[in-house]
């Protein structure tokens, strides 16, 4: 015996688990990151097999485990080409019947299907265009002795590293172990929700939920314990997130805005050329509540591409100057923020208002002026690029910070610029980078986040179509109809080698190909690219703003946020090179004035399957939103940009993709909670709080975000 006491026994060291000796011990620590006994009862099984009955066809009705049935193969056949080759079996039972689908080792299935037998298969339903399939099962003879289940009914299985098996750590070997383990620790887990809530949702109880989660009794309660250990890892993360919002916000002073005055008004009645969208308006509502409650606003500004973010965080400009503070407003590159330059001082012509631009490209002369109008006021707007954080750019009283199409900036420097006054100014990230619900709520959970979830009226939908090299012709046709028409259009490169000089050589092959197409006098093309002097890619972008010429070839530079109305085609060659988010950017540079625009993915012949399915879901929807969850579907959450390094999405059972209703709505149960008891400080909230203490000495990480 130890001598821990029942409260410590949880974070005995694994080394004391009967059954596992001191080599034992470091391949857990070393390969599954396992050092306490509390840690091992949360190495949850990636799946279980349940051989405790033969299932009925006919009883499926949610996807779940691996179970068995019994019957025949009804018939099969070989389809597809290639890798897409696969056999297909009709299985039958007396109550239904379902797909098998094996994509490898056919050959020998088919041998196998030829005997036609009773089987036993076993394996995991999925539904697919509604119909039961299984891929991949496993064929058993129940004549054949050798192959009968297994006795256990619920069996779970780990993942384990081939060291660790060596080591005699299997799969077998851990869920003996973690018999032990749970027999020894049951009794002692400690409950970390309140009776509260675990009564309102129904909850199992936490020691029930580790148990059952390795060996459960049934299929219900297997469910049931995915649930609350789910629950478990989304409320935390939330609270975490939530708590230090509040800490923030109560810490922090941020300046109050009092008033919408002269400048606001004036624009919004005598400039402003459209009728603002309803989701603008609440937007703007939102923000300006949120400037004027005497908090420092954090805040994420999602509105899919063409929703105008730009016009709305403008008014909010105006907001913060009619209280006498000065702005900025900060893009990812020079050509956006030129563009915001150009597009804010036309639109604010004949106002008294100074907007200056600054980049690093900016003459040393003309910075000193600079910043010399910065510190005495005289600057009212400041647009720029990443030269705006720098140290030597100081204000006289900087407000208001917007930044445009966020995923280009780091945290740190959102940070950099809360120290550019005393009182940190508020902060607005506009971005149109397609982030799920889901991810922005565990990402920016920190953040408040208000949605433009309207396009502004009379906007066709943008028609998208896939293209083959074979229609080429008739592509060219169609943009030859296109210019007559009055209209222009981008044909946007990929990088392909991620070497800059054979992109650049297709980019110049391309352009090769479109200037035999499209020869002068009657046409002229632009080109733009990245290795291009700032000045020269400039002198190109206003040349195709002002219509001077047709077509303008580029790599992905124009990818984010420019606006030419007047565009009404995107053409994008070899689409399937491209990310599904970059191809939604790309199509949002069109369809943005009143013409019907089109978006047209050029790619070769041969696709994977996951190019497929991007140019498909590109073609199916417009939907920012959609594309999101898609794209997240298909790369998975540690893809999406700038998601990596957050330690933050490192679920063990939640998923970020499935579960998010689970995800809103322990959000919701969190802000609730901290709005009754911002301390924790009531009894019945006693579990959660001393369940958050533990997580964060166990997370020193947590207290460098944000
Ligand atoms: P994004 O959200 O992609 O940054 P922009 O702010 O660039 O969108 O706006 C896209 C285009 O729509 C711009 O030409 C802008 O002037 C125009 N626009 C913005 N709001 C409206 C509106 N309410 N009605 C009509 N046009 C609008
Ligand atoms: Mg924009």
């Amino acid at each position: 015996m130890t001598s821990f006491t029942q409260k410590d026994l949880l974070e005995t060291p694994i080394d004391y688990l009967k059954g596992v000796g001191p080599k034992k011990a470091e391949l857990f620590r070393q390969d599954f990151n396992v050092y306490t006994y509390d840690d091992l009862l949360h190495y949850y099984p990636y799946r279980h097999v349940d051989k405790s009955k033969i299932y009925k066809i006919s009883e499926l009705s949610e996807e779940g485990t691996f179970i068995q049935f019994k019957g025949i193969i009804r018939n099969y056949s070989i389809v597809g080409q290639q890798r897409g080759k696969r056999l297909v079996a009709t299985f039958v039972d007396d109550s239904g019947s379902l797909e098998l689908v094996w994509f490898n080792s056919i050959k020998w299935i088919e041998d196998l299907l030829k005997q036609k037998r009773d089987y036993i298969i076993f394996g995991k339903p999925t539904r697919f265009n509604g119909r039961w399939n299984i891929t991949h099962p496993e064929l058993i003879d129940p004549q054949n002795q050798s192959d009968s289940p297994i006795p256990l009914a619920f069996q779970p299985l780990y993942y384990t590293s081939e060291k660790a098996k060596k080591g005699g750590l299997d799969s077998k070997a851990i869920s003996k172990l973690m018999i032990t383990l749970i027999t020894q620790t049951k009794e002692v887990i400690p409950e970390i929700l309140s009776d509260e809530i675990l009564q309102s949702h129904k909850l199992l109880l936490r020691k029930e939920a580790l148990s059952a989660i390795h060996y459960p009794s049934d299929n219900a309660i297997l469910s049931k314990a995915t649930t609350r250990l789910k629950f478990d890892e989304l409320f935390f993360t939330q609270m975490r997130l939530l708590k230090l919002k509040l800490i923030t916000s109560k810490k922090i002073k941020g300046h109050h805005f009092a008033i919408v005055g002269a400048h606001f008004n004036d624009f919004y009645h005598h400039h402003l050329k459209f009728e603002l969208t309803n989701a603008q308006k609440r937007v703007i509502k939102e923000i300006r509540a949120d400037m004027g409650s005497g908090k420092q606003m954090n805040r994420l500004l999602q509105g899919d591409v063409g929703s105008g973010k730009t016009i709305t965080a403008l008014l909010l400009m105006l907001i913060a100057i009619d209280n006498g503070f000065q702005t900025c407003l900060m893009a990812p590159t020079e050509i956006l923020a030129t563009q915001h330059f150009e597009n804010i001082s036309k639109q604010l012509a004949g106002m008294d208002i100074k907007v200056e631009f600054l980049s690093g490209s900016t003459k040393v002369a003309r910075r000193r002026a600079i910043h010399e109008q910065l510190l005495n006021g005289e600057i009212d707007i400041l647009i720029g690029t990443h030269a705006l954080i720098e140290k030597e750019v100081t204000f006289k009283n900087l407000g208001f910070v917007v930044i445009d199409e966020q995923h280009r900036f780091g945290v740190e420097q959102r940070a950099k610029l809360w120290q550019k006054n005393q009182t940190p100014p508020h902060i607005l990230v506009m971005t149109a980078t397609p982030i799920p619900r889901t991810l922005s709520m565990t990402l920016y959970g920190d953040l408040d986040l208000s949605v433009i979830d309207e396009l502004p009226k009379g906007r066709k939908p943008i028609i998208t179509k896939h293209l083959f090299e074979k229609n080429r012709l008739a592509l060219y046709g169609f943009m030859k109809s296109q210019i007559e028409a009055g209209r222009q259009i981008f044909v946007v490169y990929p990088l392909i080698e991620e070497n800059e000089k054979l992109d650049l050589l297709a980019l110049m092959e391309g352009y090769d190909i479109i200037a035999t197409h499209f020869p002068l006098p009657q046409y002229a093309i632009g080109l733009v690219h990245g290795k291009m002097k700032a000045t020269k890619k400039e002198f190109e972008m206003q040349r195709f703003i002002k219509k001077e010429t047709q077509i303008l070839l580029s790599t992905t530079v124009i990818e984010v946020g420019i606006d030419v109305p007047n565009a009404t085609v995107m053409v994008v060659e070899n689409a399937e090179r491209f990310g599904l988010s970059q191809l939604h950017q790309l199509r949002g540079r069109v369809g943005r004035g009143g013409e019907q625009s089109y978006c047209l993915l050029v790619s070769g012949n041969k696709l994977s399957n996951d190019s497929k399915q991007r140019l498909a879901a590109m073609v199916n929807t417009n939907d920012g939103f959609e594309i999101a969850n898609i794209d997240l579907e298909l790369r998975g959450p540690g893809d999406i940009q700038g998601t990596k390094q957050s330690g933050m999405l490192d679920f063990k059972i939640a998923d970020l993709v499935k579960d998010e209703k689970l995800i809103a709505y322990t959000r919701q149960l969190a802000q609730d909670l901290l709005l009754e008891d911002a301390d924790l400080a009531l009894e019945k909230n006693m579990r959660i709080k001393n369940h958050l203490a533990k997580i964060e000495s166990h997370n020193l990480w947590w207290g460098l975000i944000s």
